[in-house]
C-alpha cells in the first residue's frame, strides 16, 4: 500500500538531505528564520504546492497546500535554532563552527524536523495525484518553537481549525511513539518602577525597584511548596536596575515562566504570581507593570492516532546504521556523563534496557503509560484544535542530550539523515492511512472530544498580544 510512496521518498532523499544541511548552516533563531523559510518555500513551490506566506502576521510562518476537498491533513514542520550553540559538524569536542555565520546552532534538530515533515507532505501529494484520492495535504511552516510559540499564534488565528488531523514528529535519541505530556506555560515580564536616590545621603527618598523584584522572587520561592507537584516556575532577571550600588534602582525587571500540567492550573498559578508581584510593589512603595509575553497549551493526547503512527513506524523499522555511524556514536557518547543516559532512560520501556550508542529498535508504544516531559511545546495548541499525533525517531546517539553541542555536531551525519528519512516515511504513511480509511479519522476525533472533557480551546495568548516580530515594529 505504502511501498510506492516510500520508494518516492527514498528517491528524493539526496535533495532533502541537502535542504536539511543548508538549514543546519543557517541556524536561525525563532522569528528570524528568513533563509530557512525561503529555502523550504522554494522547494515546496518547485514541488507544485500552493504557498501562503506570512500567516498569522508572522513573516516566517507559511502554509503549503496540495490537493482539494476533505479530509484535510496537516503536517507540522519547524526550523528554528538555539542561541550560541554554533558547533562544528561531526566533531568530538565542543568547538564553534566556521560554517555557521549566525553563531547559533540546531541543538534540537529542528532542521531535520522541518525537512522530514516537508518531505512527507511532498510524498503525500504524489500519492494523492497518482491514485486520484480526494483530499488536501497542508504543510505548516511553523516558526519559533523554542520559547516563541509560533504555533500558538497560528492557532489563535484559526489556521488549524479546518484540519481533520495533524501529524508531526521530533528527532531524538530513540525511535518510538509515546504518550508524552508536556506542560502548559505562560510567560510575562514584570517591570517594577521606583524612585532613584543617592543610596548614602538620601536613602529615605528612594524606592528601590530592585527591592521590589527581590521581594517578588522571594514570594514566588515560598509559593513553590504550595503548588501542584509537576508545576514549574522559572525566572530570569532581565534588568537588575543598573551597575551602581550607591544609586537606588528606579527600574528592574524579570521574565517569568509559569508551567503546569494543564492550562487551567497555569491560569490559577499565574494569578497567584500576579498577586505576589502586587504585594512586592506595595511593600517596597513601587509600581509594577505586567507585560504578557507568550504561552502555550498542554497536549491533548490521542491514542488512536498515536497507535496508527506507531504501527507504521514498527512496520518501517528502526534505522540501519553502518560501521561509520556506530564508530562515531561510540566515540561521541564518551563525551557525555552517565547521569545523562539515566535521564534519557526514563523514557524507555523494558523492551530497551541495554545501553548502546545507537538505538536500533522501535521502542514499544503503551497507550496506558503517559511519559511526563517537563518541557513545553506549542504542538499542544494544535492538539486542542484538532486530533494530533507525533512520533520520535533516533537521529542522535543515545546518551547525548537535547540542546547540547553533541546534538548540533550530529545534525549532518548519516545517523541524523537516516532518522529524518524514517520520520518522513512514517508521517507520509500515517497521512495516507487517514486518507484511505476515514474510520481512523472518526476514531481519532471521538477520542479527542472525550479527552477534552467538554473544555473548549482557549488560546493562552490574549487577543491583544502581537506576535514578537510585530511588537518590534509597533515599538519603533
Ligand atoms: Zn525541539
Amino acid at each position: 500500500m505504502h511501498a510506492a510512496t516510500e520508494d518516492f521518498i527514498d528517491a528524493q532523499a539526496p535533495a532533502y538531505t541537502a535542504l536539511s544541511d543548508r538549514i543546519w548552516s543557517f541556524a536561525e533563531l525563532g522569528y528570524q528564520e528568513q533563509n530557512s523559510a525561503a529555502a523550504h518555500i522554494q522547494y515546496l513551490r518547485q514541488a507544485g504546492f500552493r504557498i501562503t506566506e506570512g500567516v498569522a502576521g508572522i513573516p516566517t510562518a507559511f502554509l503549503a497546500e496540495a490537493g482539494s476537498g476533505g479530509p484535510v491533513i496537516g503536517i507540522l514542520g519547524e526550523f528554528d535554532a538555539l542561541a550560541q550553540l554554533s558547533q562544528e559538524s561531526q566533531a568530538l569536542e565542543c568547538r564553534p563552527s566556521s560554517e555557521i555565520m549566525s553563531g547559533n546552532g540546531h541543538g534540537c534538530g529542528h532542521h531535520l524536523l522541518g525537512t522530514a515533515a516537508h518531505l512527507a507532505a511532498v510524498g503525500v501529494k504524489e500519492f494523492l495525484e497518482r491514485t486520484g484520492t480526494p483530499g488536501t495535504v497542508r504543510f505548516y511552516g511553523c516558526p519559533a518553537e523554542e520559547g516563541g510559540y509560533g504555533k500558538t499564534f497560528m492557532a489563535r488565528d484559526g489556521l488549524f481549525d479546518d484540519l481533520s488531523a495533524a501529524l508531526t514528529w521530533h528527532p531524538g535519541p530513540i525511535t518510538t511513539v509515546k504518550n508524552m505530556s508536556f506542560l502548559a506555560v505562560k510567560q510575562a515580564y514584570f517591570r517594577f518602577t521606583g524612585v532613584a536616590a543617592h543610596a548614602g545621603s538620601s536613602p529615605h527618598l528612594g524606592r528601590s525597584a530592585l527591592d521590589a523584584l527581590e521581594l517578588m522572587n522571594i514570594g514566588v520561592n515560598f509559593l513553590r511548596e504550595h503548588m501542584p507537584t509537576d508545576a514549574r516556575v522559572h525566572y530570569a532577571i532581565t534588568d537588575a536596575g543598573g551597575l551602581a550600588p550607591n544609586v537606588v534602582q528606579a527600574s528592574a525587571e524579570a521574565l517569568y515562566m509559569i508551567r503546569a500540567p494543564h492550562n487551567h492550573e497555569v491560569d490559577a498559578l499565574y494569578q497567584r504570581v500576579l498577586d505576589i508581584a502586587n504585594g512586592a510593589a506595595l511593600m517596597s512603595g513601587c509600581q509594577v507593570q505586567v507585560r504578557f509575553h507568550s504561552g502555550c497549551s498542554n497536549m491533548v493526547l490521542n491514542d488512536p492516532l498515536n497507535q496508527l503512527m506507531y504501527e507504521n513506524l514498527k512496520r518501517l523499522g528502526a534505522p540501519r546504521y553502518d560501521s561509520r555511524d556506530q564508530a562515531y556514536a561510540s566515540e561521541l557518547v564518551k563525551t557525555t556523563k552517565p547521569e545523562e543516559h539515566e535521564a534519557l532512560g526514563r523514557w524507555l520501556t523494558a523492551a530497551w534496557r541495554d545501553p548502546k550508542p545507537l538505538f536500533d529498535t522501535v521502542d514499544e508504544y503503551d497507550q496506558r503509560i503517559v511519559t511526563p516531559m517537563h518541557g513545553s511545546t506549542d504542538v499542544g495548541d494544535v492538539s486542542w484544535v484538532t486530533p494530533t499525533a507525533q512520533c520520535m525517531t533516533a537521529c542522535f546517539a543515545f546518551g547525548t542530550s537535547p540542546h547540547s553541542w553533541q546534538w548540533v555536531t550530529q545534525g549532518k551525519t548519516g545517523i541524523a539523515h537516516k532518522g529524518m528519512l524514517l520520520a518522513a516515511k512514517t508521517l507520509a504513511a500515517t497521512a495516507i492511512d487517514l486518507f484511505q480509511e476515514p474510520a481512523h479519522i472518526e476514531a481519532a476525533r471521538r477520542h479527542w472530544i472525550e479527552r477534552r472533557r467538554g473544555v473548549a480551546y482557549q488560546c493562552p495568548i490574549p487577543a491583544d498580544v502581537l506576535p514578537p516580530p510585530l511588537r518590534k515594529a509597533a515599538n519603533r
